[in-house]
C-alpha cells in the first residue's frame, strides 16, 4: 500500500516499541527486566480512581467541550498561574496526554521547512513531531561536562530564523534541571528572537531531588508568557499514564488553534478521565510526595551502581526519573559474538536478547553513546537489571 510522504518523516517510538516488546516477552514467560518507558510503577491514588467511578456512575459518557470541561480548565489555569503570569480557563486546552498537545502545537506553529530547535539529549518524540509537521530539527548539543545544560551562545546561534524552541526541564532523558540563573540566561537569549515560540514541556516538574528546585521559564521571564506554551499533564505526577490526560496553557490565539485542530481530530479528552484529572489536581498531594521520595532513593542507588561498573560514567540527574549512563568507552569495541559496537544500539539489542534486560539506546534521544534507564521500577527489578547490565558489559571484548 502506498503511504503518505509525510509518514516517512516519522520513526516508530523507540520507548513505546521497547516497552511493548518487554511486556510481550514477560507475557510469554521469559525472565525480563524492563527499565524502558517512563511510567511510574505506583498505583493511581484511590481518591482519583473514586472520582472516575463517580463520574461514570453519574453518566459522564457524552462529549464535553473540545478543550475540556470548564471546571478542569479552571483548575489547570489556577494551578499554573504564578506571580506575573495568570491564566484563565480560555487559555487552557485539555488533550489526550501531553503528547497530543505537543504534537498539535507543532502542527499549529510549523510550516514546511520551518526550524524547530531542541536541546540534546531530548525526548525522542520532539524530533518526529517537528518533522511530521514538515519542520526541520536543529539540535543544540550539550554534554555531561556542562551538566547537560544548553550554553546560551549555542542556543542563540540555533534560534536564528527558528519558529519554535522546546525546553524540557527536568529533562527526559538526562534528568538535567535548569536553575533560576541558567534559565534566566536562556530567557535572555530567547528574548532577542521575537519570532520564536517557546514550548515549555514541564511534565516532570514535580520530580525534583535533593536541594534542587524546579524553575519554569515563566518564573524567571513572565514577559515571555505571550509567546510560551506551557505543557503538562497527569501521566507522571499522578501515575496516570494510561488514562491519557494532558494539557497546554498559553496565549489565547495559540490555545485556540490547538483546540481547533483537536476539534477536527480527536475532540475532547475522555470525559470521566477529565474528572479524575480534576481530583488529582485539587486533591491530596501526599501520594505524589511519597512517590518522589521513593524515586529519590532509587535514583541514588542506580547512579551509585552504574558508576561502579568499569568503563561507565553516569551523570547524576536532579529531576525526572531516568539515568543516562555514558558507554563511550565500549563504543569501538566488540560484542561477545565479535560484532562491532558503533553506538549503543547493538549493546541494547545484546542486553535484550542475551541478558533479558530492556533499556533504550540513546541514539533516538540524540545521545548515541548513552543508554537510558528508567528508575520508575521497584528496587528488586532495579537490582536485577543493574546486575545484568554489569555482567553483560564486563564480558565485552
Ligand atoms: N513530554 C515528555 C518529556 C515525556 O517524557 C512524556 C512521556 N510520555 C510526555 C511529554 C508525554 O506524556 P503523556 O502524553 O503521557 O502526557
Ligand atoms: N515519555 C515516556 C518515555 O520517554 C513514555 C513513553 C513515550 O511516550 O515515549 O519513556
Amino acid at each position: 500500500m502506498r503511504l503518505s510522504q509525510r509518514l516517512s518523516r516519522v520513526a516508530p517510538s523507540a520507548t513505546l516499541t521497547l516497552a511493548a516488546k518487554a511486556k510481550a516477552m514477560k507475557a510469554a514467560g521469559q525472565d525480563v527486566v524492563s527499565l524502558t518507558a517512563g511510567e511510574p510503577d505506583f498505583a493511581t491514588a484511590p481518591h482519583i480512581i473514586a472520582a472516575i467511578h463517580r463520574s461514570l456512575d453519574r453518566g459522564d459518557t457524552t462529549y464535553t467541550a473540545v478543550g475540556g470541561v470548564p471546571e478542569l480548565r479552571e483548575a489547570i489555569a489556577a494551578h499554573h498561574s504564578r506571580d506575573g503570569v495568570k491564566y484563565t480557563a480560555e487559555e487552557v486546552v485539555v488533550s489526550t496526554g501531553a503528547k497530543q498537545s505537543l504534537y498539535n502545537a507543532m502542527q499549529c506553529l510549523l510550516d514546511p521547512g520551518d526550524k524547530g530547535v531542541v536541546i540534546a539529549p531530548f525526548w525522542l518524540s520532539y524530533a518526529d513531531m517537528i518533522r511530521v509537521a514538515g519542520g526541520e530539527v536543529e539540535i543544540v548539543e550539550t554534554d555531561e561536562a556542562s551538566d547537560f545544560l544548553a550554553a546560551p551562545d549555542r542556543l542563540d546561534a540555533a534560534l536564528a530564523g527558528a519558529r519554535v524552541v522546546i525546553l524540557n526541564s527536568p529533562s527526559n532523558p538526562s534528568g538535567a534541571l535548569y536553575s533560576a540563573a541558567r534559565m534566566s540566561a536562556l530567557a535572555d537569549v530567547i528574548r532577542e528572537h521575537p519570532d520564536v515560540v517557546v514550548i515549555a514541556d514541564e511534565i516532570y516538574d514535580r520530580f525534583v531531588y535533593g536541594d534542587a528546585a524546579y524553575v519554569s521559564i515563566l518564573d524567571v521571564a513572565p514577559d515571555l508568557a505571550e509567546r510560551t506554551l506551557l505543557v503538562n499533564g497527569c501521566s507522571k505526577t499522578y501515575a496516570m499514564t494510561g488514562l491519557r490526560i494532558g494539557w497546554a496553557c498559553g496565549p489565547k490565539p495559540l490555545v485556540g488553534a490547538l483546540t481547533r485542530l483537536q476539534g477536527q481530530s480527536t475532540s475532547n479528552a475522555s470525559s470521566p478521565m477529565q474528572q479524575g484529572a480534576l481530583a488529582a489536581l485539587t486533591g491530596d498531594q501526599t501520594p505524589v510526595e511519597e512517590m518522589v521520595r521513593a524515586f529519590d532513593i532509587r535514583r541514588r542507588f542506580v547512579v551509585g551502581r552504574l558508576q561502579a561498573i568499569p568503563g561507565v560514567t553516569c551523570f547524576e540527574p536532579s529531576g525526572a526519573f531516568y539515568v543516562l549512563p555514558n558507554l563511550s568507552s565500549y563504543v569501538g569495541r566488540t560484542l561477545p559474538d565479535g560484532s562491532p559496537i558503533e553506538d549503543t544500539f547493538p549493546i541494547t539489542a545484546h542486553l535484550l536478547h542475551d541478558h533479558g534486560l530492556v533499556v533504550v539506546p540513546g541514539g533516538p534521544f540524540g545521545a548515541p553513546n548513552h543508554i537510558r534507564l528508567s528508575f520508575a521500577a521497584d528496587m528488586e527489578q532495579l537490582t536485577k537489571g543493574l546486575d545484568r547490565l554489569r555482567d553483560a558489559l564486563v564480558a565485552f571484548g
